[in-house]
């Protein structure tokens, strides 16, 4: 049997961590299986689903690496064929017309709350003759559920998981007007793409019995169940934003990999013993829903922060210019050209193993594209005796012929030396010169990846300023 997951989310906002996670799952545990991962947008509820919001979960998806297989299935275009189950099911007396005005419902809403019971629509039309109708009464049609027995779920996360058959009504598949009920849509497509398992957030698992009995009732094949438990907030109180609930557009924006958030979120709510770096392949070859936890997860800034770190750290140098260079041209209102995309490139080695995100890590390598204003700090160190001795420092830079770590070492050692200074009296200044600053990466290390033209012209600028 080849698996087919979906993932299917409702397009009313964007795409956030916890379907994030959703979609993660089921992206793995297809890919684990060689199987098949499909999008479903459900935008049935017609006043809330956005065109803004579906594309917005596109692109989190895309940017996540979360490719799906096919094309993306919309479910109110659909309606059609929804339509069309629930009336076979009418045909096949599996499902009936039901004319309850309005106010019976009320009425029975009203009884079931003074008897501090959940309401239950008391299936009086179920086998009344039609004949009975009341003129000008559009129906809605209902499924005939079974009134006795119970329905189980063997869910792959929860377990065994059973409801009386009398706890549940006879469910409005089709309205007044003719259009599919959420719950009814969600079985057809399901059965229609040919899922096999529905995995998704344990807010969903009472849906599963009445969607078990539909299945049955239309003699399709129940798909397997899984229901992982939500996110909580570090605190254990639900996932706000308050806690970081937020689209995953806003961790892009943040500076956060993609593969960093793709390992954060499969931890939340799945282990492999003690692992916490998990690669993405690693994650394929892994998955299973047997390690998916059955207590709610809990949301960790702290933990994403580090895997970030980690990520950046195993990152390709020049890639990372890319991204930091893409971040500058936005701060800075301007272009980075190429020759400071090499300097970035350059100074990446330095400034990774410093970074969580790509925001810290471009606002760190910002030294490479120009010098920010002088800090008074900065400005303190380069008083008029350490300004003279840059210049003697750069004289000596110029005639050098190799442009590396060491031979800048060199060349401001023997400076040092010569002058019998220690070298923070010449480091401090140096590295105040290029950077305007007092923190930067190691300073020869810093003055190498700038290159020798960009090294020298600010090292010259500062030593010829009064
Ligand atoms: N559309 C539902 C949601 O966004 C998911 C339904 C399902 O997975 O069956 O919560």
């Amino acid at each position: 049997m080849t698996v087919v997951t979906r993932f299917a989310p409702s397009p009313t906002g964007f795409l956030h961590i916890g379907g994030a996670r959703t979609a993660l799952f089921n992206w793995l545990f297809a890919r684990h299986h060689k199987g098949v991962y499909r999008l479903r947008i459900e935008d049935t509820d017609r006043a809330r689903s956005t065109d803004a919001a579906a594309t917005a979960i596109l692109d989190g998806l895309s940017w996540l690496g979360l490719d799906w297989d096919g094309e993306v299935v919309f479910q109110f275009a659909r309606a059609q064929r929804h339509a069309e189950v629930a009336h076979d099911l009418l045909a096949q007396g599996k499902a009936y017309r039901c004319y309850c005005a309005p106010a019976e419902l009320e009425e029975m809403r009203a009884r079931a709350k003074a008897e501090g019971r959940p309401m239950r629509y008391d299936g009086r039309w179920r086998e009344r003759d039609p004949k009975d109708a009341p003129s000008g009464v559009p129906p809605v049609i209902r499924m005939k559920a079974p009134l006795d027995g119970e329905t189980a779920i063997v869910d792959r996360v929860q377990g065994k998981v059973t409801v009386a058959n009398a706890q549940l009504d006879d469910m409005v598949l089709l309205r007044a007007d003719g259009t599919p009920t959420y719950m009814h849509s969600v079985v057809v497509d399901d059965h229609d793409m040919g899922i096999t398992h529905v995995i998704r957030g344990d807010d969903h698992l009472n849906n599963a019995f009445r969607q078990t009995q539909l299945y049955r009732a239309c003699g399709w094949d129940v798909p397997e169940f899984a229901h992982i438990p939500l996110i909580h907030g570090a605190d254990g109180a639900k996932l706000s934003k308050r806690h970081g609930a937020l689209g995953v557009e806003a961790y892009r924006d943040m500076g956060y990999l993609p593969q960093a958030l793709r390992n954060y979120l499969l931890r939340l709510g799945w282990s492999h013993g003690d692992d916490e770096t998990i690669s993405t392949a690693q994650a394929i070859e892994w998955f299973d829903l047997g390690h998916v936890g059955r207590g709610a997860a809990r949301f960790d800034l702290v933990k994403l922060d580090s895997l970030n770190g980690h990520y950046i750290r195993e990152s390709d140098d020049r890639d990372l210019a890319r991204e930091v260079a893409a971040r500058l041209t936005v701060k800075l209102g301007r272009d980075v050209t190429a020759a400071e995309i090499e300097r970035l490139t350059r100074g990446m080695k330095g400034l990774k193993p410093r970074a969580k995100t790509l925001k810290e890590l471009a606002d760190n390598a910002e030294i490479y594209v120009h010098r920010l204003p002088v800090t008074d700090k900065a400005a303190a160190i380069l008083s008029g005796d350490a300004r003279a001795r840059l210049g003697r420092l750069a004289d000596r830079l110029g005639e050098l012929t190799d442009w590396s770590e060491s031979a800048i070492d060199a060349a401001a050692r023997a400076l040092v030396e010569a002058e019998a200074i220690k070298l923070g009296d010449l480091a401090q200044p140096l590295r105040a010169a290029l950077t305007g600053t007092t923190v930067s990466p190691g300073v020869f290390e810093m003055a190498a990846a700038l290159g020798r033209a960009e090294c020298l012209a600010r090292l010259t600028a500062v030593a010829a300023s009064r």
